[in-house]
């Protein structure tokens, strides 16, 4: 493991600059974007080791009195909700299903907040036995990682043998009626092979898989700009087997491009984050399992909300420095730039 995946943020101690801030509830930054939809990573822990975000030994643990606890989670999406103009919230990880206490979690914020959009990315290991409770506790939406339906690829990306529990995991996930179900494949030359039979698979289960390109968030650094694999590579690929046709995106401002399949209605997607980069339509804000909040995925600078939580803070005063956070966050992740360094935590470290 290298010194950058040990994902040692620059924590800022001091308030952010917000003296040209106007005096609105959202989460404006200086780029005129507001952000309304919040990721919590809940958890540095995983199930597995995919060699695109984790180290093989896993991340170094976070000593439990540091992690959110499930009530601290609940109150800080509670103000993201009532407060900031937050309209979805979405857990991730680490993977989100080794807190034991997800259903609690997941139940609180939909209590607290009638209506409010509950998405889990999850890579659906053990899924199987808790998709029924997480829907009745109000999850609405899934999204499911899986780059390939080989065994034996999925064991030598992901290293571990699990695939027949996260196969088991999305099929559960649609019985219990968890929203349209999405499967997220990591685009990158290992995945071309198996494109195909992934998409077919996917067809025949009644679930819409999207490509998302590789991002240079390992914690291994190996991303290189020269591996990508352009969306027309995919195309071609998938194109030998079926008939694909542009169709529009689900609403403007969502990232995946998207072809009908066969001539639909089933489609499969391809979200372009490094080649056709959406920073000037970004709306995401995001909170750390240590509860600090971090405005872009690409940048180090954390605010400290569990520190003023802890120390008695109310809630005006938690939302007024979250606004502060997101005030100063960056215009993009900068991927183009010459001296562009990639952060110092990796994805499953900030959570995706
Ligand atoms: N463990 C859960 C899972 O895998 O869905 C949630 C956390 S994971 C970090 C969230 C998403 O980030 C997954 O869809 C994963 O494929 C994606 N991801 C991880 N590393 C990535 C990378 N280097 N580039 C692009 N996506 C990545
Ligand atoms: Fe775990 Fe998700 Fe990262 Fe894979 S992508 S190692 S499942 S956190």
């Amino acid at each position: 493991m290298t010194a950058v995946d040990m994902g040692i943020p620059v924590v800022r101690d001091r308030a952010d600059d917000v003296s040209d801030r106007p005096d609105v509830p959202e989460l404006l930054d200086r780029f005129g974007r507001i952000a309304r939809d919040l990721r919590v990573s809940l958890t540095e822990k995983c199930s597995l080791r995919c060699t695109y975000c984790m180290p093989a030994e896993g991340l170094p643990e976070i000593p439990r009195d540091k992690l959110l606890t499930s009530a601290e989670i609940v109150r800080l999406v509670g103000i993201a909700t009532g407060r900031l103009g937050v309209h979805e919230v979405r857990f991730t990880g680490g993977e989100p299903l080794m807190r034991r206490d997800l259903e609690e979690i997941v139940a609180g914020c939909a209590q607290q907040t009638p209506g409010l959009s509950i998405a889990l990315t999850t890579n659906a290991v053990g899924l199987r036995h808790r998709a029924r409770a997480l829907a009745d506790a109000g999850l609405t939406r899934v999204n499911i990682s899986l780059d390939t339906i080989d065994r034996e690829h999925f064991a030598r990306l992901t290293r571990r043998d699990r695939l027949d529990s996260v196969l088991d995991g999305i099929r559960a996930a649609v019985a219990a009626g968890l929203g349209r179900v999405k499967v997220n494949a990591v685009l990158m030359p290992e995945t071309l092979e198996g494109a195909a039979d992934l998409l077919a698979w996917c067809l025949d289960e009644g679930v819409e898989l999207r490509f998302i390109e590789q991002m240079p968030l390992d914690a291994d650094q190996n991303w290189a700009r020269s591996q990508m694999v352009p969306a027309q590579q995919l195309l071609d690929v998938l194109g030998r087997r079926f008939t694909l046709t542009e169709t529009e995106r689900e609403d403007p401002s969502a990232p995946a491009e998207r072809w009908l399949v066969d001539g639909g209605p089933a489609t499969v997607g391809i979200i372009a984050s490094v080649t056709r980069s959406f920073c000037s339509d970004c709306d995401r804000t995001r909170l750390t399992a240590e509860g600090t909040v971090r405005s872009c995925l690409f940048s180090d600078r954390e605010t400290d909300l569990r520190a003023a939580l802890r120390g008695g803070a109310t809630d005006e005063d938690l939302a007024a420095v979250w606004r502060g956070a997101m005030w100063n966050k960056w215009a993009g992740h900068g991927m183009d730039a010459a001296d562009f360094a990639p952060p110092q935590r990796s994805m499953g470290a900030i959570g995706g």
